[in-house]
């Protein structure tokens, strides 16, 4: 039996595992490299398989880093099926038509302008990586479209067997609404019988709306994921007394709170939370605009799978509460509605890009951060290189829209809003396992990160651990 890893290895972004069982072949995830020039290359690299010979895939979630380039299957002739949640798949779709409108809007942008020997301004969207020739985009949103007919949707807990060597059953992963850990039983040619699991991407214990990553209490091989292998998360009651605080501070001076925010997930948490400030009526008389359609589609989704929630959310349900509406809180369509917001005094902006490389958030920025007023709140990481990142880093001016402007807002960072397992939140699920693995494979982390995740658990579990490059292959015996 052999696994390749095509994606995620020594790196965060592009998981894409690839396994032959000598009767069966299937992926795990085919995800999008993102972050760098180079990393963005990948994405236009043959994958290392065929996909028309693929039978499956199963998605983990509905992240674009694990289901971007899933539409490059069909058009290179897959023919088998996506298999994974309700909610997953209805979030890959909003991020993967998200992903195609970006690409294809500015493909065409590029190519109508004048070439001037420079090559456009490069990149799409999010994706701004400085001047490069803006490529044709990976696929439209046709080939969204078409790959959506692909997909088969199964419950969390039901072990599913396909008689040809391949049972498996999802897990709640605790990541975001709708992510799932695989449980394999692969059965070979010879009739031997394999267990092994992809742990996707984990959840923090104790995020909101999500319940805990489940435990798996045995395995022959894991795969897991290490993006925060090497560092604890901060408390998340010190963080949400923090966030209140600063809306209130921010209330009493008369200036708004911007919150760039990623679409999927990060921007429902806050609402849960902010939902939580006002019906507890520890904040009052400050509007709160959601100012993103790609969350508020999101939101639409989360409405629909109560049953995914955790306890508490679906408490507030059963209270008549919705987790996702209070009084004061407004979501904004157009750009003209988003524009309107310029006037508005003492309130709260929720806008995307996450990390300020796009999107609304630009034009509110413009707008506030020349204020000593303005509370600018970062929910979740900045890359080195981005335009969030300079204001986290506190340079004293930064460009917006290619103006200079002055940073006089007050900046602050939330650190304990995250969806990713910390180290212990790793530790503890890799415990759950007790000494059955023969070997535990460390992706979706920087190469260091992982080496250190790897070492610290050789040593406390006393199971052999290893972090694959990109393309390696190893057997499962
Ligand atoms: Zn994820
Ligand atoms: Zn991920």
């Amino acid at each position: 039996m052999k696994l390749q890893f095509c994606g995620g290895a020594k790196t965060v972004t592009g998981s894409c595992f690839y396994v032959d069982t000598g009767k069966i072949k299937f992926i795990v995830d085919c995800g999008a490299f993102q972050g760098t020039k180079e990393l963005d290359d990948l994405n236009y690299e043959p994958f290392p398989f065929n996909p028309a010979e693929l039978d499956y895939v199963f998605l983990t979630h509905g992240h674009f880093d694990h289901c971007g380039r899933l539409p490059l299957l069909v058009k290179q002739g897959f023919k088998g099926r996506i298999i994974t949640t309700q909610p997953s798949r209805d979030i890959a779709r909003i991020v993967l038509l998200d992903a195609a409108g970006l690409q294809e809007e500015e493909y065409k942008r590029w190519s109508a302008k004048p070439k001037n020997g420079n090559g456009g301004n490069g990149g799409y969207g999010e994706r701004g990586y400085g001047n490069h020739e803006v490529r044709p985009p990976m696929y439209t949103t046709d080939d969204v479209n078409e790959l959506m007919t692909y997909f088969d949707v199964y419950p969390y807990g039901d072990s599913v067997d396909f008689r040809n060597g391949v049972e498996f059953r999802m897990r709640d992963a605790g990541h975001i609404l709708g992510s799932a850990m695989f449980e394999f039983w692969l059965t070979n040619g010879d009739g031997r019988t394999r267990k092994v699991v992809f742990s996707g991407d984990l959840g923090q214990s104790g995020q909101r709306i999500v319940k805990d990553p489940d435990l798996v209490r045995e395995a022959d091989y894991v795969i897991v994921e290490s993006t925060y292998g090497n560092r604890t998360h901060r408390n998340k009651d010190e963080t949400l007394l923090e966030f209140l605080s600063i809306l209130k501070d921010t209330q009493q001076r008369g200036g708004n709170v911007l919150i760039p925010s990623f679409a999927i997930e990060r921007a429902q948490e806050i609402i849960y939370e902010l939902n939580l400030f006002f019906e507890n009526r520890l904040l009052a008389d400050m509007p709160v605009y959601l100012d993103s359609p790609m969350a508020s589609e999101t939101v639409k989704i989360f409405r629909q799978f109560p049953n995914f929630y955790d306890e508490d959310a679906q408490r507030l349900l059963e209270k008549g509460d919705d987790p996702f509406h209070f009084a004061g809180f407004h979501e904004t369509e157009s750009a003209e509605d988003s524009k309107r917001l310029i006037d508005k005094r003492g309130c709260i902006i929720i806008a995307g890009s996450g990390m300020c490389t796009g999107g609304r958030i630009l034009h509110h920025l413009e707008n506030n951060i020349g204020s000593s007023r303005t509370s600018i709140v970062f929910v979740g990481y900045q890359v080195e290189g981005t335009l969030g990142r300079k204001i986290v880093d506190g340079e004293p001016e930064v460009y917006i829209k290619g103006k200079r402007m002055e940073v006089r807002a007050q900046v602050h960072t939330l650190g304990g809003f995250s969806a990713h397992a910390d180290q212990n939140d790793l530790r503890y699920w890799l415990r759950g396992f007790g000494h059955t693995p023969r070997r535990v494979f460390m992706v979706h982390g920087e190469a260091d990160v992982a080496q250190e995740f790897a070492d610290t658990m050789k040593e406390e579990l006393s199971v052999d651990t290893h972090v694959p490059s990109l393309n390696e292959v190893v057997t499962l015996e």
